[in-house]
């Protein structure tokens, strides 16, 4: 199969359906289908229960016209499934709920389950980065045809989330904060992202760029209304597509640079038959999270060193908004975070245990009243309040060099 077709649509007048079958169509989609009764697996994202008009989770009417688009071939079954950030039971329901998703599933005839319902199986990883086996759920093997729904946007530690970390998803419950308390190491987390992505390794790829998230992604961005549905085969020149347009250096997604060296697809984007608009048409610069750290451009263990002196970051928890829930002591993976001794709502907050932190995100970005807030460490605030152009330019061009010469 010949997967180095793109096609990229623009969403006109909110006509989400034309812009998905128009991109399906252009990238011939339909040779996926290639037996009779085929079952379906289509994987949206739905990190955590909030509406569409936060652009938190996969987009209901996105969702629709691909569970359309797909009905034509009349599958024996289609079944969506993802499972949500935080460990608490019924929360991936709920956000199916809230985000709209599940009411489209009832109309369409498409049947929802949570992966946390459906039996587990450990899937042994190939050529493993750093995981050698992943327990998921057994509808990864079961399915025929595995669709991938990300959308995108910003994110705090990865710096963008779309095709390729959208799959940390197939983790459920418990396991995504056991994955970030075993890899507190950003470069070793993203290569866990990548082995994850290897078990599942969607057919094809449909992406969600109808709202999105710019800033402080993947929960508590701003909207963008970008407009667009990009869909294809090939993740690493989808997710490299998606940061020429959004304006980020694809280079600084370490897991986009880890899944092409595991051979999952490619960065050379000249390889790309590209259908329907071109990136510089429908390019829209991005802000990037303001807790994105960089990732320098030094032997591992001189970067660990030097991530922790310079780019530490502080956590702030909003005595107004936090409503002590407990969402982020009971989900992160240090035990970082305890509840306060005495809880008095306005007045007390959680409590951080700096030493403990390993700097995940995963409080900020599964918090549902968005009460978390981060601090960078002094020098690097002051560094990235006077955009020092001239260190950015130098630190890329150190950048490059590294990944010319291979040091890790
Ligand atoms: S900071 Fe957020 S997640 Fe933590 S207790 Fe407060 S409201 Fe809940
Ligand atoms: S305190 Fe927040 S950032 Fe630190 S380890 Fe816990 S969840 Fe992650």
């Amino acid at each position: 199969m010949n997967n180095n077709k793109i096609a990229i649509t623009k969403i006109i007048k909110d006509d989400v359906k034309k812009a998905v079958f128009d991109a399906l169509d252009l990238i011939n989609a339909k040779i996926l289908f290639t037996k009779m009764n085929m079952k379906i697996l289509i994987k949206p994202n739905l990190l955590k229960p909030k509406s569409p008009k936060y652009a938190v989770t996969t987009h209901p009417d996105v969702f629709r016209a691909v569970v359309q688009w797909v009905k034509q071939f009349n599958p024996e079954k289609i079944i969506t499934s993802d499972s949500s950030g935080t460990k608490k039971r019924g929360i991936t329901d709920n956000s199916c709920k809230v985000s709209g998703i599940k009411a489209v599933c009832e109309e369409e005839n498409v049947e929802w389950i949570p992966f946390e319902k459906t039996a587990r199986e450990v899937y042994q990883v190939k050529n493993p980065l750093v995981l050698k086996e992943v327990p998921s759920s057994v509808l990864l093997h079961e399915v025929d045809l595995i669709i991938n729904i990300p959308k995108i946007k910003t994110h705090g530690q990865c710096l963008l989330t779309c095709s390729i970390k959208n799959m940390f998803g197939t983790l459920v419950l418990e396991l995504k904060s056991k994955t970030h308390k075993m890899f507190p190491n950003n470069l070793d987390f993203n290569c866990a992202i990548v082995d994850i992505y290897s078990v599942s390794q969607p057919q094809l790829t449909i992406i969600d760029g109808f709202y999105c998230q710019e800033g402080n992604g993947p929960s508590m961005g701003d909207v963008v209304k970008l407009d667009l549905i990009l869909a294809g085969f090939d993740p690493v020149a989808l997710d490299t597509t998606v940061c020429k347009i959004i304006d980020f250096n694809p280079g600084d997604v370490i897991h986009i640079i880890k899944a092409e060296q595991k051979g999952l697809g490619t960065t050379d984007l000249t390889k790309i038959d590209f259908l329907g608009e071109n990136i510089n048409s429908v390019k829209r610069k991005f802000k990037k999270p303001k807790l994105f750290e960089g990732f320098l451009p030094l032997p591992k263990r001189y970067n660990d060193f030097l991530e922790k002196i310079f780019i530490y970051s502080i956590i702030k928890f909003e005595k107004s908004k936090c409503k002590l829930c407990s969402v982020c002591w009971n989900n992160c993976p240090t035990k970082a975070i305890t509840p306060p001794k005495k809880s008095k709502l306005g007045k007390t907050i959680p409590k951080w245990n700096r030493p403990n932190c390993i700097v995940c995100y995963c409080c900020a970005e599964l918090c549902p009243h968005e009460a978390v807030d981060f601090k960078r460490n002094f020098i690097w605030s002051i560094f990235m309040k006077f955009r020092l152009s001239i260190l950015e330019k130098i630190f890329n061009i150190l950048y490059n060099l590294k990944r010319f010469l291979k040091i890790n």
